[in-house]
């Protein structure tokens, strides 16, 4: 306790809090494999958390260990000014796997979709639509933290102390492509929404609204963004989201589990997008990093394998029979269950 303690005052003293730890009950952990943790007592716990989304292998997954420490001893980074093998052979692996036609790379789901919404700008800007700069989000999304994803999340109560927010921005409800329709004008150069939304609490999109939101986009020249980075990666038992739905976004996000607990964020587009940027119009200094990129290679190996999905919908199934049977003995309790896989 004596060293919990003082790893907790150290965080008080030196990181800034941004971060509600559990203060005083936050174990410190060491060590983790599979679903298990470790802390520095030596006492296990079974890891409800899994990180926020991301160690969909368990901790420290072999395979991806193992491709982190081969790549580290051979070279750690060079510059995008150079290519690096890791970082092909995954843009490869992405692409094959369905998910767009071209890839950026980043570091974090919210640069991804920072990549998303400018490539989003300039696809219309190349089109003749110079004042199409407006992207439509659904209320009670989530994209990330930083200005212009803070911007597309559609929640007060993040943008609250950061205003103003940036222009170009518009909400409408989740699953209600009546009031989406609506907001459609000549500034429209986009829709993003999470096919399943995450942060937001857990809400699953309904076929008939995205494949509205499809329609609606070819109908008015829009691009249709998913943002996958929490639902994607097979955690609904598909390796995207989409695939439930047979929905096909123009541009998709990815983050989160695709670096098996290593940051990589991945901006993927098709057809008149994947052409859209050109040299200098997007950068990253450690986007598509040799390690991280090795890392992910090994994630998306294991994660597209049948076997793997088949079984994450069978868990699924499961954990929503359980769930079902605990709302049924305590109604008081459980008032709804919601998920997808
Ligand atoms: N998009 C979605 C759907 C998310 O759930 C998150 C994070 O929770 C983000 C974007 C932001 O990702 P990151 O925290 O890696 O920037």
């Amino acid at each position: 306790m004596v060293c919990n303690m003082s790893i907790a005052e150290k965080e008080r003293s030196y990181i800034f809090n941004t971060y509600n730890r559990l203060a005083g009950i936050t174990p410190y952990f060491v060590k983790g494999e599979g679903v298990y943790l470790w802390d520095d007592k030596g006492k296990k716990y079974l890891d409800f958390l899994a990180g926020l989304a991301v160690n969909s292998l368990g901790h420290c997954y072999p395979s991806v260990v193992k491709a982190i420490s081969d790549q580290a001893e051979k070279l750690l980074h060079t510059s995008n000014l150079y290519y690096t093998e890791p970082q092909v052979t995954l843009a490869q692996m992405l692409v094959e796997s369905g998910a767009g036609e071209k890839v950026f790379f980043a570091n974090s789901g919210a640069e991804a979709n920072e990549a998303a919404i400018k490539l989003a700008r300039k696809h219309a800007r190349l089109k003749g639509r110079e004042n199409s700069f407006t992207i439509i989000t659904a209320l009670n999304s989530f994209h990330g933290r930083t200005m212009a994803t803070l911007t597309a999340t559609g929640q007060k109560k993040y943008q609250i102390h950061f205003t103003p927010t940036l222009p170009g921005f518009k909400y409408a409800p989740f699953n209600n492509l009546d009031a989406f329709a609506k907001m459609i004008d000549e500034t429209t150069c986009a829709i993003m929404v999470e096919p399943l939304q995450g942060e937001g609490g857990v809400y699953v999109a309904e076929s008939s609204f995205l494949t509205g939101l499809r329609e609606l986009c070819d109908r008015h020249n829009l691009l249709l963004i998913f943002d996958e980075v929490q639902c994607g990666l097979g955690r609904t038992g598909t390796l995207f989201a989409w695939q439930h739905f047979g929905v096909k976004p123009d541009i998709i996000t990815l983050a989160k589990a695709l670096g098996g607990g290593l940051p990589i964020g991945a901006m993927l587009a098709r057809g008149k997008a994947a052409k859209a940027f050109a040299p200098g119009d997007h950068a990253s200094t450690f986007g598509g990093n040799p390690v991280t990129c090795a890392a992910a290679i090994a994630v998306l190996r294991e994660i597209s394998k049948p076997a793997f999905l088949a079984e994450v919908k069978e868990k699924g199934a499961q954990l929503e029979r359980g769930f079902m049977a605990l709302k049924e003995k305590y109604p008081a309790f459980v008032k709804e269950v919601r998920g997808l896989g």
